[in-house]
């Protein structure tokens, strides 16, 4: 089964895209989610991350504080390096695990892997065949981040600067959609993509 990387800046759009694949029936491995499922109460990384980071950022119920965790790494290269030798392994082994599972179990002739830092992070670069990038006006990227997660223009402006440019994401793109429209015109776009991956999965099989 082929691997379709999925990918785009803070806001760009990725996780409405993979919404979209999945309800077209088209399996759909998240790094995000794995990442979150990771970090969930009762996971072995969390107690390492109150190890190593400290209890403050827990939070009472003793679930991960991720809002206070996020802006801690962010702030602290030494901190991220820490977080990244810690839950990447991890992310990576379930990632392909989930992988697998779905080369196993599904008859769809390709799947996607939603990685938000694909350019940033080379690990996967052998496991997708191609890259779809998720790409928006960085205007809107500003706008629909800062509604999503409660950040300033400036936080969103911050986390844009630490990501590659989004000429060079668009540069390594296989194929793009453009998401300066509304919702329907992303997931028509999304069903339009599909129907292409779909023939030209057929025809190199
Ligand atoms: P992140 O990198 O921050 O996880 P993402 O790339 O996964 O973001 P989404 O979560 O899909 O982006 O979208 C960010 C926000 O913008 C969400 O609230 C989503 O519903 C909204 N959004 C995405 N595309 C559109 C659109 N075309 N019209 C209106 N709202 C949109």
């Amino acid at each position: 089964m082929i691997v379709i990387a999925l990918t785009g800046g803070i806001g760009s759009g990725k996780s409405e895209a993979a919404r979209q694949f999945a309800n077209i029936g088209v399996p759909v491995v998240d790094l995000d989610v794995i990442a979150h499922e990771l970090t969930a109460i009762g996971e072995p990384i969390l107690l390492d991350i109150a190890r190593i980071f400290g209890n403050d950022f827990l939070n009472k119920d003793g679930s991960l504080n991720r809002t206070k965790f996020r802006e801690h790494v962010f702030n602290n290269p030494a901190e991220r390096l820490k977080l990244e030798a810690l839950i990447h392994p991890a992310i990576h082994a379930r990632a392909l695990k989930q992988l697998a599972d779905n080369n196993h179990n599904s008859r769809a002739p390709y799947q996607i892997l939603v990685i938000p830092l694909l350019f940033e992070n080379n690990r996967y670069e052998d496991i997708a065949q191609k890259v779809l990038v998720i790409d928006c006006d960085e205007s809107h990227q500003i706008t629909r981040a800062m509604a999503r997660n409660q950040l300033t223009e400036s936080e969103v402006k911050a986390i844009m600067n630490a990501q590659v440019t989004r000429a060079t994401r668009l540069s390594l793109a296989d194929e793009v959609i453009t998401n300066n429209g509304s919702l329907t015109e992303l997931r028509e776009n999304i069903t339009l993509i599909h129907k292409k991956f779909i023939k030209t999965c057929i025809v190199s099989k």
